[in-house]
């Protein structure tokens, strides 16, 4: 059978038509580059998925800090992970670099910060 992919490795958004057969790569065309045959490959077997989101920030000049995986996990596994990061409450300041959680759901990845926010002003700032 002919598969169609859309190789997320990079931008380029490779359109990739696949011959598959008994669930292994027979020939594969579209793509322009090795990563997109390992990515097909890895839909087959093990397809995984990314999740950039983000979390509440009491007190902050912003009210939702963006957050993402350091690496991807299963993809029958982002309801889960979701579920988990939208219980996260933070309160300002809020570093980006931050890890949130180690590990999430027992897999090889975190949920970090990717965006600073500052913690708001109690009273506006004097002026000159
Ligand atoms: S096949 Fe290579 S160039 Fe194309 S989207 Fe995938 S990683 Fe990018």
């Amino acid at each position: 059978m002919i598969r169609e992919f859309t190789c997320i490795i990079c931008p380029n958004g490779c359109e990739i038509q696949a011959e598959i057969h008994d669930n292994v790569l027979v020939s594969m065309t579209g793509h322009t580059c090795p990563k997109g045959e390992a990515y097909v490959k890895q839909e087959l077997t093990d397809p995984r998925r990314n999740i950039a989101t983000s979390v509440l920030v009491k007190g902050g000049e912003l009210p939702l800090a963006s957050v993402r995986l350091t690496s991807p996990i299963p993809k029958d596994q982002i309801f889960a992970a979701m579920e988990i990061i939208k219980s996260i409450s933070l309160t300002a300041p809020v570093q980006a670099g931050t890890i949130l959680l180690k590990n999430i759901l027992g897999y090889d990845s975190d949920v970090i910060v990717t965006k600073t926010v500052n913690a708001a002003y109690d009273v506006a700032p004097a002026t000159l």
